[in-house]
């Protein structure tokens, strides 16, 4: 059964660096916002250990201690922050109402929706051991840490063509792992890989076993898809860029998506298709999918949500 409905001015969904820096913002303008962290309180970042190129940091910081510090701003200036997920939404141009773990409506005048996207992955249990080990899913990221070493990536569309040859400038050496005889990333791309001295192509390969010695990634055990023969690659970094999902499901329906599922805001904006429901973070971002660049359109969505408000109740006076 459905508990009492709570009405609020701010709902942020999502405890990710967009959805943190929502709350700060909106915290700020009196918005007295209400934040759901969803079942992975803290994001993306706390499934990696170093994080070195958000500013403010001079000297690196563990992904968990940032989201903590990110949580602690949002709660020093009143953020409401609580544990729970976001089951069903129903969003009309005027008041928004979400559905709590199943039991417990809430409505609210804005909706800032920050839930983020999750990396696809292999399902190799060394993947899972080793991630943040030498196991990455963001060459962006982590590709600074591989400098002058051999490393692997597996994928074979635009996104991995793209980070295998972003590799290819820090790292010794790139394997590429395609596991078709062909890529899937479109001419140009292929051919900025094809002409990357320092990368080769493993096509029909797959990874079968991720190689470590306890501590960190040793090498990858990969084998030809037809002819089953296995051989071991000596690399220390081992890259995952078989594409993302966003965190979208609960809006199919409501909020315009783009084939992929990412929320689409209009250009230079937050705003979704529905008057006071905005986007931020990686959930509208297939491109960057940065903490950074989360943050800064979680900025971007609290101002656009407490000028909304603003022009909302000017207009009724
Ligand atoms: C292994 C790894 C390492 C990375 N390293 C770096 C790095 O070094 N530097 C960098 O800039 N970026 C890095 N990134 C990318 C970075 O983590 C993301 O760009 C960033 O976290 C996106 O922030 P976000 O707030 O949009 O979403 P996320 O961090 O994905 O957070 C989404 C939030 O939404 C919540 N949520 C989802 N659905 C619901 C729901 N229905 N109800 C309530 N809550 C919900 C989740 O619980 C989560 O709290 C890394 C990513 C990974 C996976």
């Amino acid at each position: 059964m459905l508990q009492e409905n709570e009405h609020i001015k701010c709902l942020i969904i999502g405890s990710g660096p967009a959805g943190y820096t929502a709350a700060i913002y909106a915290a700020r303008a009196d918005l007295k916002p209400v934040l759901y962290t969803g079942i992975v309180p803290g994001g993306q970042l706390t499934q990696t250990t170093d994080v070195e190129n958000f500013p403010g940091y001079p000297d690196g910081v563990q992904g968990t201690q940032m989201m903590e510090d990110f949580r602690k701003q949002a709660e020093r200036f009143g953020t409401d922050i609580r544990f729970g997920y976001i089951t069903s939404v129903e969003f009309s141009n005027d008041v928004h109402r979400v559905v709590v773990d199943g039991e417990k409506t809430v409505t609210a005048e804005t909706v800032i929706i920050a839930t983020g996207a999750t990396a696809k992955w292999l399902g190799l249990e060394s993947e899972q051991k080793y991630n943040g080990f030498g196991v990455s899913a963001c060459a962006v990221c982590d590709g600074f840490f591989f400098r002058g070493q051999d490393v692997a990536i597996v994928g074979a569309g635009d996104t991995a063509a793209e980070e295998a040859t972003y590799l290819a400038k820090l790292a010794n050496k790139v394997h590429m792992l395609v596991r078709r005889d062909e890529f899937r990333a479109s001419k140009a791309m292929q051919h900025r890989v094809l002409n990357t001295p320092n990368i080769e192509i493993h096509y029909n390969t797959e990874a079968k076993e991720i190689i470590g010695d306890g501590q960190s990634v040793t090498g990858v055990l990969v084998y030809h898809n037809q002819t089953l023969e296995e051989r071991l690659l000596p690399v220390t970094g081992f890259f995952v860029a078989i594409g993302h999902k966003p965190n979208t499901e609960l809006f199919k329906g409501i909020l315009d998506m783009d084939t992929n599922g990412y929320l689409i805001t209009h250009p230079g904006s937050t705003r979704t298709n529905i008057e006071g429901v905005f986007a931020c973070g990686d959930v509208q971002d297939h491109i960057y999918r940065q903490a950074v660049t989360a943050a800064g359109t979680g900025c971007m969505a609290a101002l656009e949500a407490e000028r909304y408000l603003a022009a909302k109740e000017h207009a009724i006076v």
